[in-house]
């Protein structure tokens, strides 16, 4: 049985002292019928990590360093991140791989720096518009999740969790429908299983794409759809607990 997981993802909003309402807040309303945690911008992790002591919110990064530690101005090593308390790590998110050309490859060794530092990678994978509207959804979500199983080998699925963002409905206010979204989680848990089926079974499949409150329950029905990666609606205390409700 999966458990399902909401996760906040807060790209590069807020302040101080946002944060700390933020976070007071949704600590206040966890309910108890999914899981959820919060990514916030790296710079907040440890005051974030010190507010969730105690709660069984986690904490989550939203990117990973693909070394171990040396001359990479600007990187946040796994075992940094380990040490602010993080649990997840988002890899390969759509922002990432567009806006900072992350190729499949360098995606797939922040996977494995995050595995093997002992945090769960959580894989972003997602076509554009133009790939959907060409029909190309399933190969390009195919591609991007084999870049990490030919190199990290079935077995790291089992540890991570999958989120799928169609980029088309990232941050635009178009989600995909339940049934769209439900065929394409489909076919992503049908392809881990001719691989390995219980794998398959126990991998998490978040969707993620103008998720909030209203929608979440639908999506959250789908019986291959395990939980949200949220970016929008997080950041309102009371929209993203609404959507843990909504299970
Ligand atoms: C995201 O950035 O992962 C995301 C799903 O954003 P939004 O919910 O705002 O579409």
């Amino acid at each position: 049985m999966r458990t399902t997981l909401i996760v906040g993802n807060w790209k590069m909003n807020g302040s101080l002292p946002g944060v700390i309402e933020l976070v007071e807040s949704i600590v206040a309303g966890e309910v108890k019928n999914a899981r959820f945690a919060i990514c916030p911008p790296a710079v907040y992790l440890m005051k974030v990590g010190g507010m969730l002591d105690g709660s069984e919110i986690a904490l989550g990064a939203q990117n990973v360093c693909d070394r171990e530690s040396g001359a990479y101005t600007g990187e946040i090593a796994a075992s940094m991140l380990k040490e602010c308390g993080c649990r997840y790590a988002i890899v390969g998110h759509s922002e990432r791989r567009a806006l900072y050309h992350e190729s499949d490859e360098l995606v797939a060794r922040r996977f494995a720096m995050a595995l093997n530092s002992g945090i769960t990678p959580i894989l972003c994978i997602g076509e554009t518009l133009e790939e959907r509207e060409n029909g190309d959804t399933e190969e390009v979500v195919s591609r991007q999740l084999d870049a990490v199983i030919d190199s990290q080998g079935i077995a790291a699925i089992a540890h991570s969790v999958i989120a799928y963002e169609p980029v088309w409905a990232i941050g635009t206010g178009k989600v995909a429908t339940p049934e769209e979204a439900q065929v394409v989680h489909k076919n992503l848990r049908e392809k881990l299983a001719a691989l390995d089926t219980r794998v398959a079974e126990q991998v998490q499949i978040l969707y993620g794409g103008s998720m909030n409150a209203s929608n979440a329950g639908e999506l959250l029905s789908q019986p291959d759809i395990d939980g949200g990666l949220i970016g929008g609606a997080s950041l309102k205390a009371a929209d993203f607990i609404a959507i843990g409700q909504s299970v």
